[in-house]
């Protein structure tokens, strides 16, 4: 690669501005690419994702944009002419991780000089990320953000026709962009953004700096997307956002998300899901909603993150203990069978003892059927970073090592009970540990592996439960 680069660079502060109108979306985004459909024929692609579900989703527009390039996709990346680490920035230690195998990528790309490797998603919104890639890996090419992902052919164009470094991440953003191309990574069942950014501003959490101000996408342009999957025979719809209660909010919805999932159950579609939703903007109508439409699933994920008000308040929340016992023993009021997950944070700073034990009571009330927990991990520009962290690594490890053993516990329970019934689970195919066993979700989002005859992969299928573990099923198809 040459020395000549070009360089727009991230700035965490423009990231907190908030701005949006509805002129802000842009429709037919890929036609653009048309005049791109060579560049990559007889190459090949490789993608690595990382975090959470938008990000997967957006590695599945990345996959889409590379095949209309003319790239194939490749699962050695030792092999890969275009390399993505497709990166999340919610914790240091997965931070840590993709340099890790950045890193260990520097000899194979010098040795290789037609390789492009590289980096986009949530860790290039940050202005210490992008200063580390220019000062120490020169083996990155091309680093883009968030906000211009509907750029990356050209950017990635750019790279390998002028033989520069290109470094392009936009810091504020307010626009939703349609009808960019898309390569599915899952069978059966489908990702559908809802809505992008989030306007919360939980001190820990660093999405709102990275992905930009909430804007919900079009109603019928949502539909229209799942009317399309449902006729390409897809089963399950998976709605996103990093705050789906909010959705239309922007628009000037009054009950936006309840509106949607209504007009999405009406399509008939055979199952919807929703992640994530926020304790602070439910409403009735929502649980409602759910409790009505069959095809709207009874699983819910409500991250909590501490059962101490206190520490709420300072994680800025918005919402009390209370309040969440409030919302969740009406769900289960009104739809009994409901399962639930949860996220829960350790030893955020200055978290006592006292404080921490609330969070073990606050699961002994609501014996979550699964739940991710995490210890605090400080984030750069964030409010809590700046926060006095006085509770030891040792204290964080031991009140991690407690809360799971209590979250173990419920979750064994709850599976125990599936024993010998029966659950319709969507087949995705063989089970990854053995490929004699499949694996898919049942309605109440259980992951379940089972035994049965051939052909079962993106159908619906009876299988009776003969075993429960902690955090999965075993069972046998009934066909
Ligand atoms: S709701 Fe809070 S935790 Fe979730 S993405 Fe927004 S700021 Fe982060």
């Amino acid at each position: 690669m040459s020395n000549k680069e070009r360089y727009i660079l991230p700035s965490l502060s423009e990231g907190r501005k908030r701005s949006r109108n509805e002129k802000d979306v842009i429709y037919g985004a890929s036609s653009a690419l048309d005049a791109l459909s060579d560049v990559g024929i007889g190459k090949k692609y490789y993608i690595r994702t990382y975090g959470c579900q938008a990000n997967v989703r957006d590695g599945e527009t990345l996959a889409g944009m590379l095949e209309m390039m003319g790239y194939e996709k490749t699962d050695n990346e030792r092999e890969a002419d275009v390399l993505i680490f497709n990166t999340c920035a919610v914790r240091q230690a997965a931070e840590e991780r993709v340099f890790g195998e950045i890193g260990s990528l520097k000899k194979f790309r010098m040795d290789n000089p037609d390789k492009i490797i590289c980096m986009c998603g949530c860790m290039p919104q940050e202005e210490v990320v992008v200063e580390r890639i220019l000062n120490q890996y020169p083996q990155v090419d091309l680093v883009f953000g968030t906000h211009n992902i509907y750029r990356f052919p050209e950017l990635l164009k750019q790279v390998l026709e002028e033989r520069q470094r290109v470094i392009e991440v936009i810091s504020e953003e307010g626009r939703v962009f349609e009808d960019l191309p898309v390569r599915r990574s899952t069978q059966g069942k489908a990702f559908v953004n809802i809505m992008y950014g989030c306007d919360k501003f939980c001190t820990y959490c660093i999405v709102p700096y990275t992905r930009g101000t909430e804007r919900s996408r079009k109603i019928e342009d949502i539909l229209k997307e799942v009317k399309s999957l449902q006729e390409k025979d897809y089963k399950e719809v998976i709605l996103l956002g990093q705050n789906v209660n909010a959705y239309g909010k922007d628009l000037g919805m009054e009950d936006g998300f309840t509106d949607l999932l209504i007009a999405c159950a009406e399509t008939g579609i055979e199952r919807i899901r929703f992640y994530t939703s926020h304790p602070r903007d439910y409403s009735i109508s929502t649980i409602e909603a759910m409790k009505k439409y069959p095809n709207i699933m009874k699983s819910l994920h409500l991250p909590v993150q501490s059962g101490n008000n206190e520490i709420l308040k300072r994680m800025n929340r918005g919402y009390t203990r209370e309040r969440y016992f409030e919302l969740f023993d009406d769900m289960k009021e009104r739809i009994p069978e409901i399962t639930f997950t949860t996220d829960l944070i350790v030893g955020f700073p200055g978290e006592t003892e006292e404080e921490f034990l609330d969070t073990l009571s606050l699961v002994d009330h609501c014996q979550f059927d699964m739940a991710y927990s995490f210890v605090y991990s400080p984030r750069s520009g964030t409010p809590a970073a700046n926060m006095q962290d006085d509770v030891s690594a040792e204290e964080k490890k031991d009140r991690l090592f407690r809360l799971n053993e209590k979250l173990a516990k419920y979750a064994n329970e709850k599976n125990q009970a599936y024993v010998g019934k029966l659950v319709k689970v969507l087949c995705e195919g063989s089970s990854k540990k053995n490929k004699d066993v499949y694996t898919g979700y049942s309605e109440e989002n259980k992951l379940v592996n089972f035994t049965g005859p051939k052909g079962l992969e993106n159908q619906i299928v009876e299988v009776e439960i003969t075993e429960a573990h902690s955090f999965s099923l075993d069972g046998k198809a009934l066909v």
